[in-house]
């Protein structure tokens, strides 16, 4: 009996759960503008299903390359033949997601048992809506839940607001797992939210900020694509809206936005990762995001907190051109990133998204800069590669501190120079 339940699980999950038995990931070492032009050639033929991680730019920057066990073969061949250089990152993609699914699993028990939420691990997005209703229920003065609209799929789209009073003060935005596979990004978005609650009253510096300005922090930005990512499909990175006249589902919501909407570094097809979608704020979890924010009127700083890469980047992405509040924002970026190195020496790099990663169109932070927030930062935070997207959980709560720093260092910059 207890085999056939095993097996029935099995046959379930197979069913159920996208399976990556076998898939590697590669990180590939352009070594010339020859080999770039390759791995781009690469990027752009659908018939070997790779998904890249990182994206082919330069020969500064290394590129890592999902790729299915069915391509592995191939893959490798035609880095061999072209002689450019590679070494597997993650040897078995599935090993990885079982130990994380069993983790989750082992940690779900315990906080049954506890009655208790562990920060120090991935949950879905059931207990984190449950867990913000925890939140602001220990501070009823300080935090509130706000709906600002519903998912494609029809979930509540909530804003966690820190606000200790007044109408429509000064305010900061910050976003969290807007691309739904970036679990480490919405995992620290969690921590940061109990720990500006716990710091309140606390923390001279909290205490301050939040005298003088409203935080709006929302956790899960893709609440449907975050959903697929725990049910159907774990590398998953877009929304789940529907493409007429395409079997593909979804837009990346971080091409969406108003800004070079369409142009460099997004794509036309509803196939690809980097879908554009069919026109600016076609997503409506974008768009919700762009009416609370005009409605609203006072934001003074914009932070989308992304994954992985570490680094913290500012406008624009659709243009190499420099914005004109160019070496504020690149001082400010680099003083919260020394202030985020100083807990455990991670390293950073600090830049404009086009000239640090690569031309990337229709971005949020592009959006809220040309809208006239100037503190408009993006953060990608750990690591560089060696897990990627499937970041080990006991790394949550060093990330989330780590970053909450040079979060913080942001902040108060921006309550003590936006007036
Ligand atoms: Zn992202």
């Amino acid at each position: 009996m207890r085999l056939c339940l095993a097996v029935f699980a099995l046959l379930v999950a197979a069913q159920c759960h996208k399976l990556f038995i076998g898939d590697q990931v590669l990180r590939i070492n352009a070594e010339s503008e020859e080999h770039v032009q390759l791995l781009k050639e690469l990027e752009g033929d659908e018939g070997w299903k790779l998904d890249f991680w990182t994206h082919p730019v330069s020969t500064n920057l290394p590129v890592d390359i999902h790729v299915p066990f069915a391509s592995l073969h191939a893959v490798k061949s035609f880095l061999h033949f072209h002689k450019i250089p590679f070494s597997v990152m993650i040897k078995d993609l599935q090993e990885l997601l079982d130990e994380e699914q069993e983790g989750m699993e082992v940690n779900t028990m315990q906080e049954r048992n506890a009655k208790s939420f562990n920060f120090g691990a991935y949950h879905t997005l059931d207990t984190i809506y449950s867990w913000m209703d925890t939140l602001v229920a220990a501070h009823p003065n300080l935090v509130s839940k706000v709906q600002i609209g519903s998912s494609y799929e029809n979930r509540p789209m909530y804003v966690l607001k820190f606000s200790t009073g007044g109408n429509k003060r000064p305010s900061i935005w910050i976003d969290a797992g807007i691309h739904s596979r970036e679990w480490v990004s919405t995992a620290s978005a969690v921590w940061m939210a109990n720990k500006m609650a716990t710091d309140y009253g606390v923390d001279p510096s909290v205490t301050s900020l939040l005298g003088q300005m409203d935080v709006y922090l929302m956790v899960v930005t893709n609440p449907d694509g975050y959903a697929y990512t725990h049910t159907s499909d774990r590398m998953w990175r877009k929304t789940r809206s529907s493409n007429p006249g395409s079997v593909c589902r979804g837009v990346d919501p971080n091409r969406n936005w108003d800004a070079g909407f369409g142009g460099p570094g997004a794509s036309k097809n509803p196939c690809s990762d980097s879908y554009h979608g069919p026109s600016a704020h076609s997503e409506i979890e974008v768009k919700n995001v762009v009416n609370l924010v005009k409605n609203h009127g006072n934001f003074k700083a914009f932070i989308s907190i992304h994954a992985y890469s570490q680094l913290l980047m500012y406008p624009y992405g659709y243009s190499c051109t420099s914005i004109p509040d160019q070496a504020e924002l690149d001082t400010v970026g680099r003083s919260a990133v020394q202030a985020l190195s100083s807990l455990y020496g991670t390293s950073y790099k600090v830049g404009s998204i086009c000239k640090i990663i690569y031309q990337a169109s229709g971005g949020s932070i592009d959006w809220s800069y040309n809208t006239g927030i100037k503190y408009s930062y993006a953060f990608e935070l750990r690591d560089t590669g060696r897990y990627g997207f499937l970041l080990p959980a006991n790394q949550i709560i060093p990330t989330a501190s780590e970053t909450w720093l040079g979060l913080k260092y942001i902040m108060e910059y921006v309550r003590d120079n936006s007036y």
